[in-house]
């Protein structure tokens, strides 16, 4: 079969090994899995309810409009509902802007290290990527407006950014954005928005009423505890989102996906309770690693990056230990996880650093 001849460097996406082989390989009897930053909650209790209603209805197609889902959405977010797309997670969403904009003269812009995703998509259609160096963690906003020529066609900025957990505040984001071109499109993943504390965290969506070519993006994967079931959207001009929507497939997102995540919409205070726990919890490791010299990225998202040159090795005595983490060529991501779980992980810390 002839395919594109990007796609013949890229290699599918490797699952590591499952928790079951895990377990068996280190005679666990028990493993933490704080590798992928779900919720350690899950869901809220009023969306796995929804969630076992929806079942009885699985012989016929979704809304394809997701039009309940997107009328809360919209009055939660004070957007009108034809500024919203859903997809089967961010990843679709970031596929699908990916797909509608961007061709092998084009360019994109991100930092590195950032969400994979990007770059995945950017090799796939062809377009040249333009890496910039993050600094301490933080996207260099200088270094990525250099990169910016009229060929760019999107700026990617994770905000917080995985795998650093750093932010880009109001000002410097309103300044950043400012000095873009109105032909290239900003995207702002706020895939961990619900967990951000700091008071000078950008009101993102306030910024698209005055920046026709600026976009934001939201997930249920995270706080909102629906990674399994995959509802993620983007909100963007109206006149730009009716454009990617021809480009989304008719019934991206399912049945019950939108009745789960209606359902999780109208728990906010599950969202408050988990968001103070991963505080408190991000707040002890972060102390921890202060008391241990270790290096690490003040976070605002549900995980903690440590800068560390012994991240292999970290990363196999705490699998050992029963902890799955994720290991980056620079150190190790750990999300952060029950409050017991973050109790336990610090003591068995001790023991390892
Ligand atoms: N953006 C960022 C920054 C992420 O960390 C993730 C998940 N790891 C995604 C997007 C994709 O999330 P989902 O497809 O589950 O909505």
């Amino acid at each position: 079969m002839l395919v594109k001849n990007q796609i013949l460097s890229l290699q599918a996406y490797q699952p590591g090994k499952s928790v079951e082989e895990i377990k068996k390989d280190y005679g666990l009897a028990k493993i933490v899995k704080l590798n992928s930053n779900e919720n350690p909650y899950g869901c809220s209790p009023k969306a796995a309810e929804a969630l076992a209603r929806s079942s009885s209805q699985c012989a016929v197609y979704p809304d394809g409009q997701a039009m309940n889902l997107r009328t809360k959405a919209a009055s939660h977010l004070g957007v009108n509902e034809d500024q919203i797309i859903f997809g089967a997670g961010l990843d679709e969403v970031i596929q699908i802007i990916s797909r509608a904009l961007l061709t092998p003269e084009s360019n994109v812009v991100m930092a590195s290290p950032t969400f994979s995703q990007y770059k995945l998509h950017a090799v796939i259609e062809g377009a040249e990527i333009r890496e910039t160096a993050t600094v301490n963690g933080h996207h260099d906003l200088e270094s990525m407006l250099s990169q910016i020529d009229s060929q760019t066609r999107i700026v990617w900025i994770c905000n917080p950014n995985n795998p650093t957990g750093t932010y880009i505040n109001e000002t410097s984001l309103k300044d950043f954005i400012s000095r873009v071109p109105k032909e290239t499109l900003v995207v702002i993943d706020e895939a961990y928005y619900e967990y951000v504390t700091a008071e000078d965290f950008p009101h993102s969506v306030k910024l698209l009423e005055n920046n026709e070519n600026v976009m934001v993006l939201r997930t249920f994967s995270k706080a909102y505890g629906l990674a399994g079931l995959r509802v993620g959207y983007g909100i963007g001009s109206s006149s730009f989102i009716q454009k990617l929507e021809v480009t989304r497939l008719p019934f991206n997102t399912s049945r019950t996906a939108q009745i789960a995540a209606e359902a999780a919409l109208e728990d906010q205070n599950f969202i408050k309770e988990c968001v103070k726990i991963n505080e408190k919890g991000l707040k002890a490791l972060e102390a921890f690693c202060e008391e241990h010299q270790i290096n690490y990225y003040p976070s605002q998202a549900n995980f903690i990056f440590l800068k560390t040159d012994n991240g292999a090795k970290l990363y196999e005595l705490l699998l050992q230990k029963g902890y799955i983490a994720r290991l980056f060529p620079d150190g190790l991501r750990i999300t952060i996880g029950t409050e017991e779980e973050n109790e336990q992980l610090l003591s068995d810390f001790k023991d390892i650093v």
